[in-house]
């Protein structure tokens, strides 16, 4: 099988989306033999990753995620791009399907030639997609696909586990969210490079525009994460299609000043080497955990620390030990 994935890089760099799809499937596999073949394929394709404006879309359930994207996405197709949807869905395990995988959701845009859709993979922890949203990240782009749009659900951890592998993180707000910004955490607005306050339309526009003016009030205290860029606060109707071209011309515009203020490739140079570290501390304890003695010392040592009669400290030194003497 050690060829496969030669044959399969070649049609990925020719744009073939079945190879594509079949390519994120064996990335997604947690078999020995088939991380080996995914290694062996992302580093045939990794010279020609890295060329596409990489999103991240984050809010509240019920904000419009879906809508914005099938809008957005649209508008960005129309501008001659090639977009590639991609989900962080720590939820899909729960439920056995994601929620990207919903037919329903973006139905257009699952339609255009230009768009390629991919729910998130399910059976994984957050860690666990979160790594292989990466790797599919750079397989779109190796397939050509120069937006990429990484959607998650608004909970918690994968907003910051998403920024973690996108250039621009872009939070949707309902209209009327009130002080306390509808539950989104004070570190997630942090995140925010662009904010919009979606559902500005009919009678939720005075409310929105009241909205972004507490959000854009909320910003002014925050540090800017960025030299070349301050958050802005923007308002749409994905539903209407209002201010969509607006939001789109502030992507670009993020994108060349943090181009040019070389913080862009900056970035990505710090995000490649914090996956690194991801993945040797998750391949370590996979193997620490896997390791024969250490299981059995494990069972031992566990029930120790859980009746009190060790301290977690030296049980985790002995394990150690265990580990390295063996
Ligand atoms: P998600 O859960 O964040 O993906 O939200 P959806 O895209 O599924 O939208 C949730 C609901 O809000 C749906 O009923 C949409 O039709 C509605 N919605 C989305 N965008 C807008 C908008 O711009 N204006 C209005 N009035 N409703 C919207």
């Amino acid at each position: 099988m050690s060829s496969a994935p030669d044959g399969m890089a070649a049609q990925i760099l020719a744009g073939d989306r079945r190879a594509l799809a079949r390519a994120i499937t064996l990335i997604e596999s947690t078999r020995a033999d088939h991380r080996r073949e995914a290694e062996a394929l992302l580093e045939a394709v990794l010279p020609r990753t890295g060329r596409s404006l990489r999103i991240g879309i984050s809010g509240p359930p019920g904000v419009g995620k879906s809508t914005f994207i099938e809008a957005f996405g649209r508008h960005a197709i129309s501008a001659g791009k090639r977009l590639a949807v991609l989900a962080v869905d720590p939820t899909s395990r729960l439920s056995g399907g994601s929620i990207l995988g919903d037919k329903t959701r973006m139905e257009e845009l699952s339609r255009m030639e230009e768009a390629f859709i991919r729910p998130s993979p399910a059976g994984l922890t957050l860690g666990g997609v979160a790594r292989r949203t990466r790797e599919a990240l750079l397989l779109c782009e190796a397939a050509g696909f120069d937006l990429i749009l990484v959607e998650t659900v608004g909970v918690g951890q994968s907003e910051t586990a998403v920024a973690e592998m996108v250039d621009l993180f872009l939070l949707l707000l309902l209209p009327g969210g009130g002080d306390d910004l509808q539950g989104i955490k004070r570190g997630i607005m942090e995140l925010a490079d662009i904010i919009v306050v979606n559902k500005a339309d009919g009678d939720l526009a005075p409310a929105a525009e009241r909205s972004a003016a507490d959000v854009a009030n909320a910003l002014r205290l925050m540090q800017p994460l960025h030299k070349a860029w301050r958050p802005e606060v923007l308002r749409c109707s994905a539903l209407k299609n209002i201010g969509i071209e607006a939001i789109w011309e502030r992507t670009e515009a993020f994108a060349a000043a943090l181009g040019g203020s070389g913080e862009l490739p900056a970035r990505r140079r710090i995000q490649a080497k914090s996956w690194l570290w991801h993945e040797l501390s998750d391949n370590l304890l996979e193997t620490l955990k896997s390791h024969p003695i250490v299981a059995e010392r494990l069972i031992d040592l566990e029930a120790k620390v859980a009746a009190g009669k060790m301290a977690p400290a030296t049980a985790a030194r002995q394990v150690l030990a265990a580990f390295l003497g063996g």
